[in-house]
């Protein structure tokens, strides 16, 4: 039940805008971004790379077309005579070829000829030109819509060449801008149908990437639903696999959990209510006999107090060992002579032990200092020193030997009793669990005394074992850290 409110609660805070915060769309982002950036950046790339080839390619065009209208015009002496109409022909024709304008200009800067027929005779004395006449070609694009260059006419022999006059070319780009507009519009067309085609391909992409999770989802509430039935089966990824294994791992535990929750209520229901029937069957007995003898009455009546005093007995046991049980339990922890301390334990137990003929005996190798609560460990250390009595044969020993390193303090409780069988060992730390029912009864035991007691080492960070040996004794084995860790 807590578990669907808790994923109801997460449905509903997912809220609206739950598909963009989902995987989903993240997974079907990022795919489309992939796969239509590069497309993008190509695209671009390819159609500056061919506008630039282009340019260079009429550059080079017209430059060649000039380089041969230079010599000529060197060898045919065009430049004191311009009305060779041939040359002039051929001038025109190539200014109109490329859309441009050629202008002549001889070695006094005069322009002595103009295929737009507007400038002639006029001085024209731009930068280009003055570098040209010292030999230099230039060429540059002005304002992205022409190609403006030079070239010098050159007369003389070949090592003896002079500038005698420079060839001014513009030539038009529109052409190539045209074909450029062409082929963005045809790229453009094309990136929206690629784009559309991967923005399909994401969707199914992510869509097969997040259906186990979805799957997953599905099951684990199937899960829930069902009283925890059933595994997690989504096999479709390994880290899908490696999630159903450990899911599974966790139902385990769960499964085992709510078993021994189940057993443990049912072992608390018997033990409350077997004292509780006891006090009935003498009460019944009591009110059904008439004239009963004063000293009957009496020794029923105190067979009820017994009864009384043992459901008292189990019901504050269950309480501590809830309290124990807490993942986080209130320890007041102080720094403690363990020596005395356990003195004080066996000061206490001495005179059962007495009653038992049982002797106890205390060995303590080396002085030491713990960091304990000391209520706890007392009851602890109580429990396995009692049972030690009490388990016991008559005239029977126990001795507790208390040892120390730098790290741990260690405490040995053995006894010369009964035994436990190695198939109890096991289960003798388990709530309620007795070897010998009727004979842990007879002599008060409850069942909960080692499951306190280890609960209690287990909340000091230490460890418990046990050895056993039916008929030759018992010995327990405690290590307790002499720091607290928290
Ligand atoms: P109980 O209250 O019955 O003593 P415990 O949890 O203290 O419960 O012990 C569990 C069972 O383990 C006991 O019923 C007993 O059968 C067995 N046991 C514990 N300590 C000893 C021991 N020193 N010698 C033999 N058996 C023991």
């Amino acid at each position: 039940m807590m578990f669907r409110f808790r994923q109801n609660e997460k449905e509903k805070s997912l809220g609206k805008n739950g598909f963009f915060r989902s995987l989903n769309f993240r997974i079907l982002i990022l795919l489309f971004l992939m796969g239509t950036i590069p497309a993008l950046l190509i695209s671009t790339a390819s159609l500056a790379s061919y506008e630039d080839r282009s340019l260079i390619r009429l550059a080079n065009d017209v430059s060649n077309q000039c380089q041969i209208l230079s010599a000529q015009f060197g060898s045919s002496g065009y430049l004191k005579n311009p009305n060779n109409d041939t040359l002039t022909g051929e001038l025109v024709q190539l200014a109109t070829f490329y859309d441009g304008r050629i202008i002549i200009i001889d070695e006094n800067f005069k322009i002595i000829k103009d295929t737009y027929n507007l400038e002639e005779g006029r001085t024209m004395v731009a930068e280009e030109v003055i570098r040209c006449f010292k030999g230099e070609k230039t060429s540059h694009c002005v304002s992205g819509r022409f190609i403006e260059m030079t070239v010098p006419i050159m007369m003389g022999e070949e090592d003896q060449k002079t500038t005698i006059g420079v060839i001014l070319a513009s030539a038009s780009t529109d052409s190539i801008r045209s074909r450029l507009d062409d082929l963005r519009t045809s790229v453009e067309i094309w990136l929206v149908c690629g784009g559309i085609c991967v923005l399909a391909l994401a969707v199914a992409f992510s869509n097969w990437l997040v259906r186990p999770l979805r799957h997953m989802n599905q099951s684990i509430s199937g899960l829930v639903d069902g009283a925890l039935d059933g595994n997690l089966e989504i096999y479709d990824f390994t880290e899908t696999e490696n999630i159903s294994n450990t899911f599974n791992m966790l139902l385990a535990k769960l499964r085992l959990m709510e078993e021994s929750r189940q057993e443990f209520v049912s072992n608390v229901s018997h033990e409350l209510k077997t004292p509780l029937t006891s006090m009935k069957v003498l009460a019944d007995s009591l009110l059904v006999q008439e004239g009963m003898p004063v000293e009957l009455y009496r020794e029923f009546m105190q067979d009820i107090a017994d009864e009384i005093d043992r459901e008292n007995t189990i019901i504050s046991d269950l309480l501590t060992l809830v309290k124990m049980d807490r993942k986080s339990p209130e320890l007041n922890i102080t720094s403690v002579d363990i020596n005395e301390f356990i003195e004080q334990i066996l000061k206490r137990l001495r005179p059962i032990a007495e009653k038992a003929n049982v002797e106890v005996v205390f060995e303590s190798n080396r002085s030491v200092n713990a960091e304990i609560d000391e209520t706890k460990l007392s009851l602890a250390f109580s429990n396995l020193v009692e049972n030690a009595i009490k388990y016991n044969r008559e005239n029977g020993w126990v001795r507790v030997i208390l040892d120390a390193d730098h790290k741990f303090f260690y405490v040995k409780v053995s006894d010369s009793g009964m035994g436990i069988p190695e198939d109890s060992l096991d289960y003798i730390f388990e709530r309620f669990y007795r070897v010998d029912k009727s004979h842990s009864r007879e002599i008060g035991g409850t069942g909960l005394g080692l499951a306190i007691t280890r609960s209690a080492i287990v909340n000091h960070r230490g460890a418990i074992k046990v050895q056993s040996a039916v008929d030759e004794g018992t010995t327990f084995t405690v290590r307790i850290p002499l720091r607290y860790i928290v």
